[in-house]
C-alpha cells in the first residue's frame, strides 16, 4: 500500500495517520521522508483521531473540473487537536465567511478521488 493508498483508507474512517520520528518523538503528516526535527528517516505509524480545528481557508465559488457537486466550498486548513499539525482538505457547501469562523470544530470524515480529503462541522 502506497502512503498516498494509507492516507485515504485512515481518512475513510474518519482519522488521520501519520509518522513520528522513532529516534526524537516528532510528529509529521505521512507524506514526510525525513525528520524535520533531526533528520532522522525513521518513522512509525501512529494513527490520530481526524478531530480539529479550522485555522484558515479560502472560498471557492468557481470550481475546478470535479468539484461541480461541492461548490461552493472552503479548502480548509485544519489544526488537529491532538497535535500542532495541520492539514488541508475541502469542506462543501461554505458560501461566505459567516458559514466557517475561524476556530469551527471540524473532523475528517471521508476522502473524494480527485479532491482530497472531506472535512465536515463537527
Ligand atoms: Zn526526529
Amino acid at each position: 500500500m502506497t502512503i498516498e493508498e494509507q492516507l485515504i483508507e485512515y481518512a475513510k474512517q474518519g482519522k488521520l495517520v501519520t509518522h513520528k520520528c522513532t529516534k526524537c518523538g516528532y510528529l509529521h503528516l505521512s507524506t514526510a521522508y525525513y525528520c524535520l526535527k533531526c533528520g532522522s528517516q525513521g518513522f512509525e505509524d501512529v494513527v490520530l483521531d481526524g478531530a480539529g480545528t479550522i485555522a484558515t481557508y479560502t472560498i471557492i465559488t468557481v470550481a475546478p473540473a470535479g468539484f461541480e457537486k461541492y461548490t461552493p466550498y472552503a479548502f480548509v486548513v485544519m489544526k488537529l487537536d491532538d497535535s500542532d499539525l495541520r492539514i488541508s482538505g475541502f469542506m462543501a457547501g461554505i458560501a461566505t465567511p459567516e458559514d466557517l469562523p475561524i476556530g469551527t470544530k471540524a473532523k475528517i470524515t471521508g476522502f473524494e478521488d480527485g479532491c482530497g480529503i472531506i472535512i465536515k462541522k463537527q
